[in-house]
């Protein structure tokens, strides 16, 4: 059942009129639900909750009992944007007792959020006697009666004093993490939250219904065409045609329309029933915690915009304003990839973290991103200014005058190193004094590759191959592996490229898998252990890899090298597969990381089995300081530019020169400038970082007089007196020198 006909119809003659009064609406309201109080709190400036009508409670309070966010049960229902529904609300921990509006019979207490284009207005609430849980349908009443007082409410502008209502001019900052660096400043554009239906009633369920269908219809087309298109831009490699294929699936599902079909059934306008159940989902994915669930729902959740697109025929898409920012709750690759092409210059996404399809199509696209910045959408109107900061995971709504010139300073001084390192992009890499040094890319999807030209690197040092799986949500099959290396290849167009078998597990995990739940899955079953225990998941991976290369030449290397005897046995698989594949590559490079402490102390069996080590110095950190890599409270706390760092990397390169191999670095800190010089100083001359560092770090190289700063180096290693990191003397030489401000 949902909201009876007659109380609709009644509601929607007091909308007719104009000002609906609230008094009226908890009246009605209470006479339908048989409940003895019906309250309207309405929210006002400074985050207030300020009782505005009651049909029940003492009319006196009325404007003057007041909640802030957070406070009371109500403040905790606009404060959760959840409802809540109590049969012994006076004993819940949240309750807040006001003498002056009498409630104090009333055991059982709903409180329903009254939300508007994803922004709280106030809390809709029903309280009675007898204790008592509010049944499904009373609670789908208040449900529809709180979208309409939405309505209602911002009609009559009675919630517009809001602090964060249109017109509000206080800054907001909001952080989360980075996910993409870079710094954007524009007007706000929503994804996702779109104008609530003009239309909210309707008279004949039959027009309704025959329109939900030719719309449901008109979107599974879509969804069809978009199938057989496949994906602008390469971007096949992440949003996946089973991605898609599953999200059609979730489409043609009948159960979610015919919940739909209910609404509209109960009185309300299609567009409104659809809204009404996207409300629904939302609220359910709140309580999910299974990811593989939440992309479920959060598919249906998207479904229903593109229904309600569909509803709202096929209307010209609005322009958006260049350089806008895009704020999402939740954001597919494809739907990035469109905004992108539309005009979007930066991201801010409630629920994403740094490993999710939004993040890594973000960093591909060179789109400053942030992830994780909760709340962000109550405070925001389309069309405010924000900034993205993402180089410090931050968003600012609407800055003042003072803040946005810090931002806009911020910005041109970037534009104008930017184009600084745009003169050095064609230029060699070196020191001043003439050492050459191979600067290249970490990158994970192949529409990274076009940040060769961009950056003038001189390859890719580590090709992350998991990331597209990840991106994808399952392990390609060989054709498919074997296609995307191809064009990673293609696109390097001779340039070298080593490729890391899957390094999955630890905190990249596929949907589904088989992984066990650990302690410390970073030190657990993950990367190259995982490859070896499923040598048939690893082989079909070396021969795609064997196949893409074609006769060219191909260079792969192993993750979590902790054993010489690993390394043995992943060359087999690799060798194995190499007899078989034809053409055979023109050369055939095998390395290994050097990421587990342990290869330190087997640094002459493991130099004289590889033709290549990589220094993974996120991992090998991570395990040198027994410091979680993930773990925000730790992140800083140990330096790369530290006596023991520096002992084992000299280690290493003096035993890798004496065997003659090569030795590079591909942990991110190679992509900061102070940390490459420094070990550019060491004696590495092969670097390999995220795109975004790489100009910075080419252009502080060129400055490097590497003469003067190898005895430099040396002294100040040698005056380390037990000090944790050397980074404070190594930056004062350099600002010495004029090299960094
Ligand atoms: C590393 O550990 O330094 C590395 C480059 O690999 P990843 O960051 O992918 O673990
Ligand atoms: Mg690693």
């Amino acid at each position: 059942m949902t909201a009876p006909r007659r109380l609709l119809a009644r509601l929607r003659d007091l909308m007719a009129h104009g000002a609906a009064p609230l008094a009226e609406v908890t009246r009605l309201l209470a006479g339908e639900l048989v409940s003895e109080v019906c309250t309207i709190y309405v929210q006002r400036p400074g985050d207030i909750l300020e009782l505005a009508a009651t049909e029940g409670l003492n009319v006196a309070a009325v404007g003057r009992t007041r909640l802030r966010v957070g406070e009371g049960i109500v403040g905790l229902c606009a404060a959760t944007a959840q409802i809540l529904n109590l049969p012994d609300a006076q004993n819940h921990p949240a309750f807040a007792y006001r003498p002056e509006t009498g409630e104090e019979p009333y055991a059982s207490m709903i409180a329903v959020p009254v939300r508007r284009a994803g922004r709280t207005l106030g809390v809709l609430a029903a309280q009675n006697r007898t204790p008592r849980r509010y049944s499904e349908d009373e609670v789908e009443v208040l449900e529809t009666v709180a979208m309409l007082l939405a309505e209602i409410l911002s009609a009559t502008g009675a919630a517009d004093g809001a602090e964060e209502g249109v017109g509000a001019t206080v800054p907001r900052v909001f952080s989360g993490i980075a996910l993409a660096p870079g710094i954007a400043i524009g007007p706000v554009v929503l994804h996702g939250v779109r104008p609530v239906a003009r239309r909210l009633l309707a008279e004949d369920p039959a027009a309704e219904r025959a329109r939900l269908h030719a719309a449901a219809e008109h979107m599974q087309r879509g969804l069809d065409q978009l199938l057989a298109d496949g994906l602008p831009n390469g971007a096949e490699d992440t949003a996946s045609r089973e991605v898609l294929e599953a999200y059609r699936l979730v489409a043609a599902d009948t159960g979610w329309l015919r919940r739909v079909e209910e609404a509209i059934a109960g009185g309300l306008s299609a567009e409104a029933a659809v809204q009404r159940v996207a409300g629904e989902l939302r609220d359910r994915m709140r309580r999910i915690t299974d990811p593989y669930l939440r992309e479920r729902m959060a598919d249906l959740e998207d479904l229903a915009g593109r229904l309600l697109t569909a509803l709202e025929g096929d209307m010209p898409r609005q322009p958006i304003a260049p350089g806008s920012i895009l704020l999402a709750r939740r954001l597919g690759p494809a739907e990035l990839l469109d905004w992108q092409q539309r005009g979007v210059v930066a991201v801010a996404v409630e629920e994403a973290s740094p490993a999710g399809h939004a993040a890594i199509l973000a960093r591909a696209l060179g789109l400053p991103a942030i992830g994780g910045a909760r709340g962000m959408l109550d405070s925001a109107e389309p069309g405010i200014t924000a900034v993205v900061n993402a180089d410090d995971g931050q968003l600012i709504l609407r800055p003042d005058a003072e803040l946005r010139q810090v931002y806009e300073r911020a910005l041109a001084a970037r534009t104008a190193q930017e184009a600084g390192y745009a003169a050095l992009r064609d230029r060699p890499a070196a020191t001043a004094d003439g050492t050459g040094v191979t600067l290249l890319l970490n990158v994970g999807l192949a529409m990274e590759l076009d940040q060769l030209d961009r950056t003038g690197a001189a390859g890719i040092g580590l090709f992350r191959t998991e990331i597209a799986m990840l991106a994808r949500g399952e392990i390609a099959d060989i054709g498919e592996q074997a296609a995307m290396y191809a064009r990673v290849l293609d696109r390097a167009a001779g340039r070298p490229v080593v490729f890391r078998t899957l390094d999955l597990g630890g905190d990249k995990l596929l949907p589904g898998s088989e992984q066990p739940v650990e302690e410390n899955p970073a030190m657990g079953w993950r990367s190259l252990r995982v490859g070896l225990d499923r040598p048939a998941l690893l082989r079909r991976q070396l021969r795609a890899l064997l196949l893409a290369a074609g006769g060219r030449e191909l260079s792969v290397m192993f993750p979590m090298v902790a054993t010489v005897a690993e390394f043995r046995a992943a060359r087999a698989l690799l060798l194995a597969e190499a007899k078989r594949v034809r053409p055979a590559p023109a050369g055939l490079r095998i390395g290994s990381m050097l990421e587990v402490p342990s290869l330190l102390w087997q640094l002459p069996a493991i130099l004289a089995e590889v033709d290549f080590i990589s220094i993974g110095s996120n991992d090998l950190m991570q395990f040198l300081f027994a410091a979680d890599r993930s773990s925000p409270a730790l992140a800083g706390r140990y330096d790369l530019l530290s006596p023991p760092v520096f002992d084992a990397l000299e280690t290493v390169l003096q035993q890798a020169n004496a065997a003659g191999v090569p030795v590079s670095l591909c942990g991110e800190q190679a992509g900061r400038p102070l940390d490459a010089m420094t070990l550019v100083g060491l004696g590495l001359t092969t670097l390999s970082m995220p795109a975004t560092g790489l100009p910075a770090v080419k252009a502080l190289l060129a400055r490097l007089d590497l003469r003067s700063f190898r005895p430099v180096l040396a002294a100040i290693r040698r005056n380390a007196d037990g000090a944790a990191s050397l980074r404070e003397p190594i930056t004062a030489w350099a600002r010495e020198q004029g090299m960094i401000d």
